[in-house]
């Protein structure tokens, strides 16, 4: 009977999607290991060796994730990563770094740019794999989007609509500024942010204070978190991220 099939087919588990990812890297070693461990890993793999080619093959072909290498002949790194985030079509690809060691200033530049997160040569396959999956599982919240009304990451739990903050069931007294870092940090929580980012969301870009407040901020909310104040993590030279305790 036909539509006994019909229905028996709706019932089976939905097949996942199979993720894409673009690798733009003028390194052939890197590239052809990377794909390797890659689509070990299930992903669908495309592969350029330019910044020309790899923002033409993200436009046409619109991938889950560009890895992208910063030192690129020609248009480099960071002029991808500006002009995939300027276009409509391409600006919600998410884009992981591949950095140099010591090349700090390339990532916040990137972070400010609208990287999403960056893993530093040379990287191991699991770690490279752990932030890619991170990267892809994050739900951004949208523009004009209502914030859901609790935000949870451990012994955390935050009511944004009472701004209430619990630390495993304690109620915990915040500033307004620290609230709003720490929600801001919990929301995205396993990415990192520069000073000037974490600036932006807690007083707004028009208020005039230097980043270093915002280590201030952090001193004062990691010692309020107590023994859960190391999930705030300090990424040297670039900034902060929230680290699910
Ligand atoms: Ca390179």
């Amino acid at each position: 009977m036909p539509a006994a099939t019909a229905t028996h087919e709706t019932t089976k588990p939905p097949m996942a999607k199979t993720q894409r990812i673009l690798i733009i890297e003028d390194e052939p070693d890197i590239t052809e290991v990377l794909k390797y461990n890659l689509e070990k890993a299930h992903f669908q793999v495309q592969s350029a060796g330019t910044g020309e080619a790899g923002l033409a093959t993200a436009t046409e072909t619109l991938p889950d994730l560009v890895l992208l290498d910063l030192m690129l002949p020609g248009m480099d790194g960071l002029e991808v990563c500006k002009r995939l985030r300027a276009e409509a079509r391409t600006r919600d690809i998410r884009i992981v770094m591949l950095t140099a060691r010591g090349a700090e200033s390339d990532v916040v530049v990137g972070l400010t740019l609208g990287a999403d997160d960056y893993v530093v040569k040379p990287f191991s396959t699991s770690e490279l794999l752990a932030r890619i999956k991170a990267v892809l599982r994050r739900a951004e919240p949208r523009e004009g989007e209502p914030d859901k009304d609790m935000l949870r990451a451990g012994p955390v739990a935050i009511d944004l609509r009472r701004h209430e903050v619990r630390l495993a069931g304690e109620p915990l007294e915040l500033t307004l500024s620290e609230f709003k870092l720490l929600s801001f940090l919990v929301r995205r929580k396993g990415r990192v942010f520069t000073r000037d980012q974490l600036l932006d969301a807690v007083v707004g870009p028009d208020v005039f204070v230097t980043a270093r407040n915002i280590d201030v901020h952090v001193a004062a909310l990691r010692k309020k978190l107590g023994e859960h104040g190391a999930a705030i993590v300090t990424v040297r030279g670039v900034g902060y991220r929230f680290e699910e305790p």
